[in-house]
């Protein structure tokens, strides 16, 4: 199997609402500053958080996993991600809700392992380089035919180059062979050579070896004269689940022979196997032990987590021990609650009664950290941080009203009027976002409790 060129496709658009975090925001020592690395307040889970990707980095995490508790809005993804950002660039990070495993179609494990896999990055390395050179010897190195036929097989050729750097002696694949003989090249010859890692890919003379293939252009480009000696070092990140994804075989008929419609009735889902997934893993640990290719444990976030239920604990506990396990960064809001998946009917209330609804014996691995509300000038400094970084432009007065909406409503409920605020006040031809243009959208839009005190009031059996 051949692992395809891959284009990365992790979730972007759930880490939008944290494009201000940078990092943890810790000095030398590893204590937090009031504001820093785009994070406010919260220090002391953030300088636990520190603690933690110290012990990541001393590969001390093995088995164990993080849950991070507090009430909603208070920076746990926020946390999450910047653990994964203070683990290094490229780093992957991924946030589910832990409500995404049930579905009709696809198994709870399933999803949790599709998950696992998208937070395994793999660096991929590759030295790519293009050389000239003189052939100076072509021995086919023939082998009996492996599969019990007569005659025998080329199984692999020998080349002798001299190119200005010395002389080489280069052992290719068949398929190779195949090219030297259609290109009828012979001893003597001066040759183009393509190799990746040092494995020869492509040979040719110079009239028909006319191209290379460059990354950053993404495109074929002439191979320049006289610069016959490049080397360009090629790396590409990755996770096990784009690998997956790219080697998927796409599901149901070819839909050929349509024309242009079968561009529209092309089957998108793809089914990954587990078979495939086996022979992705055995590629990706034979370009490891090359040093090919380096693997990049990232952080896999799961919010909600007390809505998982035993199933899905079991199968956590477990991947939790796997070599390649991820860092598990859990998420609650939840203080004791009934363990999904222990009632002896749905909706019972007979079952297991466990802190944040975990299984204790998931919870003994758990290191602990609890978040904790933030006072009125933290969400002042947070609401600032999100101004910038949604590139609203907002006078102090307009955005003292931000922070005070906020502090009787939520962090999250304030954030989300600014870019309203900003639409509002551009229809009114202002640059700058104004206390009334906040308070315009603070009234189009409801926070949850007036939304639902107005239905209190109306009371619950109220008709549309
Ligand atoms: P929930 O329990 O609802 O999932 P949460 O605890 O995960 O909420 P976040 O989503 O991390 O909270 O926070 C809400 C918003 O506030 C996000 O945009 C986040 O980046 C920002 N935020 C929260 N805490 C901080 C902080 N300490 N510093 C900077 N930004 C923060």
């Amino acid at each position: 199997m051949k692992i395809e060129e891959v284009k990365s496709v992790t979730r972007d658009n759930r880490v939008a609402a944290h494009s201000h975090v940078k990092g943890l925001g810790l000095t030398q020592d590893g204590s937090a500053e009031e504001i820093g690395g785009g994070m406010v307040g919260q220090c002391e889970a953030r300088e636990a958080c520190g603690l933690v990707v110290d012990l990541i980095n001393s590969k001390k995490m093995a088995g164990r996993g993080i849950l991070l508790a507090g009430p909603p809005g208070t920076g746990k993804t926020a946390l999450a991600l910047s653990i994964s950002l203070e683990l290094g660039d490229k780093v992957p990070f991924c946030p589910i809700v832990a409500s995404e495993v049930y579905s009709a179609e696809i198994k709870k494990t399933e999803v949790l392992m599709e998950n696992f896999r998208r937070a395994i990055g793999i660096r991929i390395k590759e030295v790519k380089e293009v050389y000239e050179g003189e052939v100076t010897e072509l021995t086919p190195i023939e082998t009996e035919n492996p599969h019990g036929g007569y005659g025998k097989t080329v199984s692999q050729l020998v080349l002798g180059l001299k190119t200005t750097k010395g002389s080489k002696s280069l052992k290719l694949d068949p398929t190779i062979y195949e090219n030297i003989q259609k290109e009828k090249i012979q001893v003597g010859d001066v040759i183009y050579i393509e190799a990746n890692n040092g494995a020869v890919k492509r040979v040719g003379r110079s009239d028909t070896f006319a191209t290379e293939y460059d990354l950053e252009a993404d495109e074929f480009v002439p191979v320049p004269k006289g610069d016959v000696h490049k080397k360009k070092d090629v790396v590409q990140d990755v996770t096990l689940y784009d690998l997956d994804m790219a080697n998927a075989k796409p599901q149901g008929g070819s839909g050929e022979g349509l024309g242009l419609l079968s561009n529209l009735l092309k089957p998108k889902k793809t089914e990954i196997t587990e078979k495939l997934r086996n022979e992705i893993n055995k590629v990706v640990n034979r370009y490891i032990d090359q040093g090919t290719a380096e693997l990049v444990p990232g952080v896999l976030f799961i919010d909600e987590v007390h809505m998982l239920d035993i199933e899905c604990f079991t199968y956590l506990h477990r991947a939790l021990e796997s070599p390649i396990s991820p860092i598990v960064v859990f998420a609650t809001n939840r203080g004791v609650c009934q363990v999904r998946g222990t009632a002896s009917s749905v909706g019972a209330k007979d079952g297991i009664m466990a802190p944040h609804g975990l299984p204790v014996d998931l919870l003994d691995r758990l290191m602990i950290i609890k978040t904790a509300m933030y006072n009125a000038s933290e969400l002042k400094e947070i609401i600032k941080l999100r101004a910038k970084a949604e590139g609203v432009d907002i006078t102090q007065d307009a955005m003292d009203k931000v922070a005070q909406i906020g502090s009787k409503t939520s962090l999250r409920y304030s954030c989300q009027l600014l870019t309203p605020s900003k639409i509002i006040a551009s229809a009114n031809a202002k640059e700058q976002v104004d206390v009334d243009d906040v308070e315009e959208a603070s009234e189009l839009f409801m926070d949850s409790k007036k939304s639902a005190n107005i239905f209190a009031t109306m009371g619950n059996d109220h008709k549309f």
